[in-house]
């Protein structure tokens, strides 16, 4: 039996959806759900559980009819998934005990202070690679322990389990045979050591989470149980948090490699290798997908708020353009701007500037400046936002990058991908494949399944184009200077 399908379920915050690829790495079907989000107060996100599950397993039915394969063909599937959602269940009802508490929840604001009154920051960025935040896992546990009634009691007794929801679907798909998760997932909790790879004693006992309602965590590409379909059993041997899928994806599996995923915001990871780089400028740090036969990499992570929201700024807000693949023509029919710069920091500024409180802004306007221009330096900000961070990530990492692959809706703009590449003097590589993030984690079931190898990943993953630097040193170093001034000028303090 030629087993040569592989399946991802990409469980994300807005969607879930299931993807069939077969051994070329092609896209057999596709499947999807919108996810319903809940708004208790300000502030708050939720998602309901059982209603992700549901959703997977009803996309992963409809996905494999769709595409009329044998299911006994299925060789494996990989699990990638929204990072750092929190869900708590019952081990004994395997029912949550409270509702999914999403990554953007901002509730334990005041737990994460009272986290660094204690004095805590420094060694939780020392030793999880993180900064304290409500983002992640930790505080979102916590907080569901002190708030549903009996909770603390029960966890203390063993009869409550955590997960992110990747170990929260493995948990239901193999009928409660697995309590597991994966390195990289394990990285986003702010209670997993990243240094010798184990949850962190000190931690655990400062916020009062008991050991036993923590998954085994395990390598990306390794057995994380089977799901029946159909009486056929198919084993889930690839599971990774969906940034570092996509680099994955993207064949980011060694140092020098980045990615930015070109989305609403921007996510952008540097591969550093077996070096665990501890930023000096607010990026954090976190495990790669790992294999059972190598050694553990790290990455440095970066984000940009504004990336295509940007765009959408032009569109829904400034009403100059009508759709966002508009930008590309218009960027190309005008000539290079002479000092025009929009500062998008609608949402104030992240990584490596760190300015809650800045405003959005124009500089460099003159009479002869249209919508055009203004237009022309929206798109290029994508381009400097994420030099930023890059330069912020071989600042620390004392390494140059060597290549950036693309993702994301707007990376389909010619333009920016050009003025990108020019920008930071490196290739930009864009593969045809457009969904990389659940690519990356069926190629990691694939591998287990020994349907690919790591090294034949750079056939399977086509190029679509590689855009090389064209512009001169002089007026890359003029253009970036202009704008780190607008940025200095944008700052609130
Ligand atoms: P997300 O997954 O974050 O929802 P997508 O990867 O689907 O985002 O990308 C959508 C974003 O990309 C939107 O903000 C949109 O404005 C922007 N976008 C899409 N196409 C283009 C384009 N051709 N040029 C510039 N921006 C674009």
């Amino acid at each position: 039996m030629n087993k040569k399908y592989v399946i991802a379920f990409d469980q994300g915050t807005t969607s879930t959806r299931t993807i069939v690829f077969d051994e070329k790495g092609s896209i057999v079907s596709i499947a999807q759900k919108e996810l319903k989000q809940y708004y208790p107060q300000s502030g708050w996100v939720e998602h309901d559980a059982l209603e992700i599950y549901n959703d997977q397993l009803e996309t992963f039915h409809q996905a494999v009819s769709n595409s009329g394969i044998n299911p006994k063909d299925i060789a494996a599937i990989g699990i990638t998934n929204q990072r750092e959602t929190t869900v708590v269940w019952d081990r004994e009802t395997g029912k949550p005990i409270h509702k999914a508490i999403v990554w953007l929840d901002k509730r334990t604001t005041g737990i994460c202070k009272s986290i660094e009154d204690k004095g805590l920051s420094s060694y939780i960025k020392k030793n999880t690679g993180l900064v304290v935040d409500s983002y992640f896992s930790g505080t979102k546990l916590k907080w569901i322990l002190d708030n549903v009634e009996g909770a603390q009691e029960k966890a203390e007794a063993g009869k409550l389990m955590f997960g992110n929801i990747d170990s929260w679907l493995i948990y239901k798909f193999t009928n409660g045979k697995k309590h597991v998760t994966d390195h990289t997932n394990a990285s986003r909790t702010m209670i997993y050591n990243i240094k010798n790879l184990e949850w962190d004693e000190k931690l655990l006992k400062e916020l009062n989470i008991p050991h036993s309602l923590l998954p085994k965590v395990q390598t990306s590409s390794s057995d994380f149980g089977i799901i029946e379909y159909k009486g056929i059993k198919i084993p889930i041997y690839g599971v990774a948090g969906d940034q570092q899928a996509s680099l994955f994806g993207q064949g980011g599996f060694e140092a020098g490699i980045a990615k930015s995923t070109f989305g609403t915001g921007c996510f952008i990871l540097l591969n550093t290798g077996t070096k665990q780089v501890k930023s000096k400028k607010g990026l954090l740090t976190t495990l790669t997908c790992s294999l059972d036969s190598e050694p553990v990499n790290y990455a440095l992570e970066g984000s940009v708020f504004a990336g295509g929201a940007s765009i959408q700024w032009l569109r829904d807000r400034m009403k100059i353009i009508d759709k966002a693949s508009d930008t590309e023509a218009i960027c190309s029919s005008i000539p290079p701007l002479n000092n025009v710069y929009v500062v998008p920091a609608f949402a104030g500024l992240g990584a490596p500037h760190w300015d809650c409180k800045a405003k959005g802004s124009v500089y460099g306007m003159t009479l002869d400046t249209g919508k055009e221009e203004l237009i022309k330096a929206t798109v290029e900000a994508l381009a400097y936002q994420t030099k930023d961070v890059i330069g912020a990530m071989e600042t620390d990492s004392k390494e140059k990058i060597v290549t950036l692959k693309v993702d994301g809706g707007a990376s389909k703009n010619n333009y920016l991908m050009q003025f990108q590449a020019d920008l930071l003097n490196v290739e930009v590589d864009r593969p045809k494949m457009i969904e990389v993030t659940a690519f990356g984690a069926a190629l990691l079931a694939g591998i287990k399944a020994g349907i690919w190898t790591k090294s034949n990943i750079a056939q399977i993953r086509e190029v679509d184009t590689v855009f090389s630097p064209k512009m001169d040193k002089k007026t890359r170093k003029k253009n970036y200077k202009g704008w780190k001034k607008a940025v200095k000028r944008t700052k609130s303090k």
